[in-house]
């Protein structure tokens, strides 16, 4: 079978790992910390809050921006259920905004007019989470500038988009938005096996963030409300949790930074390639904006329609091409539907998934292992 994403881990990986295990620190050591200098000097971002998922960087994002009962946050229903359900952890409302029919992001006309109309009843968002879908960047600067003119913040949810570009700066550098989370998870584009970062420019929410990810614990004399009574004292000054990293998962992370941009480099090759092989078939292939540089974490192609959809990708699957299918509208997913969504509410996020297929795309995948998918997708499609 070839999957539809795959890690590459190398010696220098295992090695690195290794040395952790040898040394005194498997968790709170000095790889975490490593990692999260080194991630935040790659974005531009002056600060990196590692954690043990991008799920949980999102639920401490929402934290450190103050999102509880009452509040809204407004995001892309063609995401991962991680994105809305960030929200709901801090017991704050969800809503979407309908995606852009042409680059399956976040649609900055809907979310504009949702906006005119959410000012007149009063129902602002506090948060509004893009997703880079795929590693293709969303239009950051026009969503930033709704955000200035109605008073909402921004998380960047960049779980497919480490490395890409956005009108040339790289996506987390916070130029748009006050925080951005990036996702580890093995089929993302650098893994720790789980794991997540947020990046800030903000002092204030990266010491929350971090504070937040060991209990809402603080040593630092400064913060605690008595004297200290000695050397060991600690005060928990507000309900954090356990989200912390491990080194051995830093260090992974660290020795896999060093390769991110000859995998997007790779990546990239590879699309073209199916860009070339496909252009006869009866498909669309994903969108490129050329003033953004993708990092191309998945090649999703449009096929003509569901019944052909469903088709193809059995018939892929069969041929033992792993093709999987991104994303189910978060909307549509039952817990969602128990708050009073329903099919239909997002036409064209829904439409988009009807018909889409994700193609194998991942580092290690071979020309010959391409060209099989190619020549399999060809006898699938009707
Ligand atoms: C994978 C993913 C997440 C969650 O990442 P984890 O590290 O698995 O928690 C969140 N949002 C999007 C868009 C994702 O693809």
């Amino acid at each position: 079978m070839i999957p539809y994403g795959c890690q590459a881990i190398t010696e220098a990986d295992i090695a690195a790992v290794e040395a952790v295990l040898h040394s005194d620190f498997l968790t709170q050591g000095p790889a975490v910390p490593r990692f999260e200098q080194a991630v935040a000097a790659k974005v531009g971002a002056a600060h990196g809050v590692a954690v043990n998922s991008a799920t949980s960087a999102l639920h401490l994002a929402c934290r450190a921006l103050d999102l509880g009962p009452g509040d809204w946050l407004w995001t892309s229903p063609n995401t991962f259920v991680a994105s809305a359900n960030c929200a709901r952890y801090c017991g704050a409302r969800v809503d979407f905004v309908d995606i852009d029919p042409d680059t399956y992001n976040l649609s900055v006309e809907a979310l504009a007019a949702k906006l005119e109309q959410a000012d007149k009843t009063g129902q602002l968002p506090k948060i509004v989470i893009p997703v880079h879908f795929a590693g293709q960047p969303c239009d950051m600067a026009a969503i930033g500038e709704l955000g200035r003119r109605y008073g909402f913040r921004i998380i960047e949810d960049a779980s497919h988009a480490i490395g890409a570009h956005c009108d040339g700066e790289p996506v987390g550098n916070g130029r748009h938005s006050a925080i951005t989370v990036f996702s580890f998870h093995p089929v993302k584009l650098i893994t720790t096996g789980e794991g997540g970062l947020a990046t800030t420019n903000n002092p204030d929410l990266a010491e929350r963030m971090s504070r937040l990810r060991s209990h809402g614990i603080t040593r630092d004399p400064a913060r605690m409300q008595g004297e200290p009574a000695g050397p060991w004292d600690y005060e928990q000054i507000e309900l954090g949790y356990n989200y912390r990293m491990t080194d051995m998962q830093a260090a992974l992370g660290l020795s896999q930074l060093q390769r991110l941009d000859d995998y997007i480099a790779r990546r990239q090759a590879l699309a073209e390639r199916y860009d070339q092989r496909l252009a006869e078939l009866p498909v669309r292939t994903p969108y490129q904006d050329p003033k953004h540089r993708s990092a191309l974490h998945l090649y999703s192609i449009q096929v003509a329609d569901g019944a052909t959809r469903a088709n193809s990708f059995q018939a892929l699957r069969d041929a033992g091409i792993g093709v999987n299918v991104h994303s189910i509208p978060v909307h549509t997913q039952p817990d969602y539907q128990r708050l009073g969504f329903a099919k239909g509410d997002y036409p064209v996020a829904e439409a988009y998934y009807e018909r889409a297929i994700s193609l194998p795309l991942y580092p290690g995948l071979t020309e010959a292992q391409q060209d099989r998918v190619c020549l399999h997708l060809n006898e699938a499609l009707p």
